[in-house]
């Protein structure tokens, strides 16, 4: 099946064709027609699989056979960087046509996204909060709503933005197209869907506990005090590019970065507590490769879409196994290889195992022994009771010991 298929506008297609892409994922196939229809549409799919195309290009495809002006199409997100990631990609898919979308979110001026909406652009992205914020002041701005597309919406729910987007809504159209995109479908999701959405089309690519296929993990058993000479060492292999490592709190994130930065490595932090300025710097600088490597919270890192993470480090093992999904997620995006790194010290092989059962699949161990000062239990139990074969133990010696050592210390 190819893109053709659709009968989308000549003008996204070719730029579907200048961004190199050949062949809808599943989650196009299914959801393009149905959206093409004017549908409203539940659309289950993780990250990495191509939803926002999904929804874009046939959203796009409407409003070009649309002569109204104004913002008709008006995209939820839960952060500030996947408002700005939905708007770049809207960019790339509407180069050759006069369509024009803009970023709505807080932590910047304000003045510009109010000229940006009074210019009449076609598409919005943006955060609730800000949102409020300018339909407080001109409660007219989406009188033409046509689609409204809540995207990540399970983690939307998870930081409470629910009263916020129930507050969006009183200033919505009732008549319109109505996209609800979310990794899991927890009951409150299901009941919000309902409340919202007219008899929607339910389209399930892959699941929540499917990590992308072209993954491989690995667990590190670790004593606490050795785990950043352990990262260091796994930093010194020649693969490691782009490196996302995620720690449990902001306040481990800006300390192990401090300790990077300390030994001469290319390294930025993405937390909540940064400015939003601080934030997008840090995003473009591992995104374009100034840096090898970025220190994130998971909620600052939730969706990214970058192309550059040949690595995911788990510093701390997620409290969740949603939480390593997420994480790991980030690399080997769109069908792309990809290493997940989980250093597990005694206290968190629990979380290990939990992750372990929720994915049905034992996670290979490889155990550098010089990094633990007591033995870590190794035995994690899948979902069927399958204790870890011991050919999954790999012992390892790191060849440039000396030196990382004396670095990490
Ligand atoms: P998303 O799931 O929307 O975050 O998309 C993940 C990545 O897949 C993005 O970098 C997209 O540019 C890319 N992508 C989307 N659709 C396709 C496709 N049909 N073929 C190849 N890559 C794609």
């Amino acid at each position: 099946m190819s893109f053709d298929t659709f009968g989308l506008h000549p003008n996204l297609l070719k730029a579907v064709r200048g961004l190199g892409y050949t062949d809808p994922t599943p989650v196009q196939k299914a959801a393009i027609p149905a959206i093409l229809e004017g549908r409203d549409l539940i659309g289950c799919a993780q990250t990495g699989t191509g939803k926002t195309a999904a929804y874009l290009l046939p959203v796009l495809h409407r409003l070009l056979h649309d002569a109204r002006r104004g913002p008709r199409v008006l995209i939820v997100l839960p952060t500030r960087e996947l408002a700005a990631q939905v708007d770049a990609h809207c960019r790339e898919l509407t180069a050759h046509t006069p369509l024009r979308g803009a970023a709505i979110y807080g932590g910047v001026a304000f003045t510009p996204q109010l000229h940006a909406l009074r210019a009449h652009v076609d598409i919005v992205a943006a955060t609730p909060g800000r949102l409020l914020d300018h339909l407080t002041r001109q409660p007219a701005w989406f009188t033409r709503l046509q689609t409204l597309v809540l995207d990540e919406a399970d983690r939307m729910l998870d930081m409470g933005f629910l009263p916020d987007l129930r507050r969006v809504l009183t200033y919505l159209p009732e008549q319109r197209q109505t996209l609800l995109l979310s990794a899991t479908l927890p009951p409150a999701i299901v009941a919000l869907a309902e409340e919202m959405l007219h008899t929607p089309l339910t389209v399930a690519v892959g699941s929540q506990t499917t990590p992308p296929a072209g993954l491989a993990h690995t667990v590190f058993p670790v004593s606490p005090s050795h785990k950043t000479a352990l990262l260091l060492a796994l930093l010194g292999r020649p693969a490691m590019v782009g490196v996302l490592v995620f720690t449990r709190t902001k306040h481990r994130a800006e300390r192990l970065t401090e300790t990077l930065r300390g030994v001469g490595l290319r390294v930025t932090c993405l937390h909540g507590d940064r400015t939003q300025h601080q934030r997008l710097q840090a995003l473009e600088g591992f995104r374009r490769g100034k840096y090898q490597i970025m220190v994130a919270t998971d909620i600052a890192a939730r969706g990214l879409d970058i192309e550059r993470v040949s690595h995911v480090v788990n510093y701390d093992v997620p409290g969740c196994p949603e939480d390593y999904v997420h994480r790991v997620g980030r690399t080997a995006r769109a069908g792309a290889e990809g290493e997940a790194l989980t250093l597990m010290t005694a206290a968190e092989t629990t979380q290990v195992r939990g992750i372990e059962r929720w994915l049905g699949q034992i996670l290979p161990l490889e155990v550098w022994p010089e990094y633990i000062d007591a033995p870590v239990a190794a035995t994690p139990v899948a979902s069927g009771g399958v204790r870890r074969a011991t050919s999954t133990v790999r012992h390892f010696r790191p060849r440039r010991r000396a030196t990382i050592r004396r670095a990490g210390r």
